[in-house]
């Protein structure tokens, strides 16, 4: 996923595609957050923006399929940490970037997801 795109103005680094909502001409309320219709963060073209919220946001990219925590179910959560195989490997079967095949499996991510009778601990480093 790329990144939210930044630029400088006035020697102050902001989100690109706020500079641009208000190059629009458009209002922008600090309660406020510029949403992409699009899902590329980096895009700056503003038909492809729209005002929201946190809650819209995270609406929004649990009905895009952004959300890799609604993406894996417990089941795929189990079978990736008992999986030999690599963070590439497994993440491309389930759709999901790597570094959070990493995380489901040192429990950052997940961290509820237990086998039958097991109460993992979170795990530091390592694969
Ligand atoms: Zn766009």
């Amino acid at each position: 996923m790329a990144r939210l795109a930044q630029i400088s103005v006035r020697r102050r680094l902001c989100h690109a595609h706020r500079v641009a909502w208000l190059l629009s001409g458009r209002e922008l309320p600090t309660s406020k957050f510029v949403l992409h219709t699009c899902d590329n963060r980096a895009c700056v073209r503003p038909d492809h923006l729209y005002l929201g919220n946190q809650s819209r946001n995270m609406l929004d990219m649990v009905a895009r399929g952004r959300c890799y925590n609604a993406k894996l179910s417990d089941a795929d959560v189990l079978a990736i940490r008992a999986s030999g195989e690599s963070s590439s490997v497994l993440a491309r079967r389930y759709g999901v970037h790597p570094g959070h095949v990493r995380k489901v499996r040192r429990l950052i991510s997940k961290p509820h997801v237990n086998a039958p009778g097991c109460f993992a601990l979170r795990q530091e480093g390592g694969e």
